[in-house]
């Protein structure tokens, strides 16, 4: 055999031989520290995106590098058929800190989610009710790419051309409380929402919202699932989304991901003991799930992310953000419409095309999101200085600057 890519160096355009699913940015890094993004030129980026809510505590924060180093050389694998004392001390960690009983470890957004599903649907299994399969979702939604993920959200771009949907969802109104009565029925499962939508653009859920839904679902035994993988672990100010409406709207079942592993593949599916009673010993399971490796990781991480220092400092970065871009808005009203979000969970919806603008932002050395109902989204990392927020928001400044400019030109 002879080996094709013997002699060549790194290729000036994106590999053929990588599946074309993303329409990809003309950047790549190196390097990263905090807040900030190296390329292999030593070009440094303010990081305002942290790999879509994931890197929360900056790229290489040193208690993850160490745990990662340490773990590294003591074991990786074991299987789930044995104890992992790490996946013990975080499932405990994790519930204390939430409503939940139990965890599952799971090495991704979209695994959390379908354990999530699966753990719903098998309650009602469990109380003799089996014909309560439907999971009702929201437009706008996103909740990762299985067949489930996709038919949960029923985002008509990602379902199309997937096959027919699967029997058991449903999909629903955003913010639309009669809409979701006259849905609900003896064969609904759950109910399954983002307190605050992120790939969707920002939009969130009223604290009222939430507790009449808790109500609903008290009244007809459905169950609650949130989706808090990328507005969960302090990302608005709170260790969790639901927190804000102070226990009164707390889920059933909830999926974590993204921040739990600081970039290391880990989510979590988190349950009432209640909720979770049909999960019994070969009801579910994963092979890396919950892996040494990726426990010492997550571990971690939610150290860092319960602190109460850390999400008292998401507040107060995100009250100077919420200042600082109506003053935007008001200053560049052919390009900003609308603020949204919660915390460090921002959209800015544009007049101009987005993925325009987040090229305009890297012109400034700047990387943001990209997002549903023509947003960007500043998703930072939790520790991102006010010295940093402030370059930011010059940042973005001056690239709403040349999107103005751009549109005048456009339309002279
Ligand atoms: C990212 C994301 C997912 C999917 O996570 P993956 O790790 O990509 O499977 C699901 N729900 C929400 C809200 C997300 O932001």
């Amino acid at each position: 055999m002879t080996d094709k890519t013997a002699g060549q160096t790194a290729a000036p355009v994106p590999s053929d031989h990588i599946m074309g699913v993303y329409a990809r940015a003309p950047l790549a890094f190196e390097r990263g520290e905090g807040s900030r993004l190296y390329t292999a030129d030593g070009e440094a980026y303010l990081d305002c995106m942290a790999g879509i809510a994931v890197t929360a505590l900056g790229h290489g924060h040193p208690k993850l590098v160490q745990a990662v180093k340490d773990q590294a050389e003591k074991l990786w694998h074991t299987s789930n058929v044995f104890r992992i004392p790490n996946q013990e001390k975080l499932a405990e960690l994790l519930t204390r800190h939430t409503f939940a009983d139990v965890c599952f470890f799971t090495n991704s957004g979209a695994e959390a989610i379908e354990c999530a599903i699966k753990t719903a649907r098998k309650h009602h299994w469990a109380n003799g009710q089996p014909e309560r399969i439907d999971i009702i979702g929201f437009d706008g939604s996103f909740h990762g790419r299985t067949i489930a993920a996709i038919f949960a959200a029923n985002n008509p771009s990602y379902v199309e051309g997937f096959g027919p949907p699967p029997p058991g969802f449903i999909g629903a109104k955003f913010g639309d409380i009669e809409g979701l009565k006259a849905l609900m029925g003896p064969t609904t499962a759950a109910i399954l929402l983002e307190p605050v939508q992120g790939e969707g653009g920002a939009r969130s859920w009223t604290e009222a919202q939430l507790k009449e839904i808790r109500q609903l679902c008290d009244e007809t035994g459905v169950l609650l699932i949130y989706d808090e993988i990328q507005c969960g672990l302090g990302r608005t100010g709170k260790l969790f989304a639901y927190e804000w409406a102070d226990g009164a709207a707390n889920p059933d079942i909830m999926a974590v991901a993204k921040a739990l592993g600081g970039g290391f593949p880990v989510g979590a599916c988190l349950a009432t003991a209640e909720a979770a009673k049909g999960m019994t010993p070969g009801s579910h399971g994963s092979t890396y799930g919950g892996n040494p490796l990726a426990m010492a990781v997550g571990l971690a991480s939610v150290e860092e992310l319960v602190k109460p220092e850390l999400l008292a400092h998401v507040r107060e970065v995100a009250g100077y953000f919420s200042q600082q871009l109506s003053g935007l808005k008001d200053r560049f009203p052919e390009v900003v419409l609308d603020i949204r979000g919660k915390g460090l969970l921002i959209g800015v919806k544009l007049a101009t095309p987005n993925r325009e603008f987040m090229q305009h932002a890297r012109d400034e050395k700047l990387l943001i999101a990209g997002g549903g109902d023509n947003c960007v989204r500043l998703l930072p990392p939790l520790t991102l200085s006010l010295e940093e927020a402030r370059e930011a928001i010059a940042k973005l400044e001056r690239a709403c600057e040349t999107a103005r400019a751009k549109a005048k030109a456009a339309a002279a």
